[in-house]
C-alpha cells in the first residue's frame, strides 16, 4: 500500500484516502471559441503519459478533501514531492535513484521495455526480429 503524504493535512495516509485525479498543470488553452473540434478533444483529453516521473493531482476524499499535486514516477509508484494546488512543481532530480538503466533491457525483465528517444519502445518492431521460415 502506498503512503501519501496530504500537504495540508500535513501527515502521510494510505492510499485508500486519496483519489487520483489525473495530470497537474493542465491548463485551458486561450480562446477556445477559435479552435476547432480536433484541438478542442485534443486539449480535454490528450495527456502526456510519460514514463518515469509525472506530475500529477490527488484529492485527500476521506480526509480533509482538497486537492493537491505530487510528484511520482510512473514505474515504480515511489512518490518524490507532495505540494499544494497552485504552488509551482518542485524540482526534482530525475537522475536520483530512477536511472534509466534500472529499467534498461536485461535490469528487470518484468518491466516494460525501455523507451528510445522517439517515445517508442527499442527493439524489434513487429515482424522484425523473427527467423526467416
Ligand atoms: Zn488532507
Amino acid at each position: 500500500m502506498l503512503l501519501i503524504h496530504c500537504p495540508y493535512c500535513e501527515e502521510a495516509r494510505p492510499e485508500l484516502e486519496f483519489r487520483h485525479a489525473g495530470e497537474a498543470h493542465v491548463s485551458r488553452p486561450a480562446a477556445t471559441e477559435t479552435l476547432d473540434d480536433e484541438a478542442v478533444a485534443e486539449s480535454l483529453y490528450i495527456r502526456t503519459n510519460n514514463r518515469g516521473l509525472v506530475l500529477e493531482r490527488w484529492r485527500h476524499i476521506h480526509g480533509c478533501g482538497r486537492f493537491f499535486n505530487a510528484a511520482r514516477h510512473s514505474v515504480t509508484d515511489k512518490f518524490y514531492a507532495f505540494y499544494k494546488a497552485g504552488e509551482a512543481a518542485p524540482e526534482i532530480d530525475e537522475t536520483a535513484d530512477w536511472s534509466p538503466a534500472l529499467f534498461g533491457a536485461g535490469a528487470n525483465p518484468g518491466v516494460a521495455p525501455k523507451l528510445g528517444a522517439t517515445g517508442a519502445p527499442d527493439g524489434p518492431a513487429a515482424g522484425e526480429g523473427e527467423s526467416a521460415r
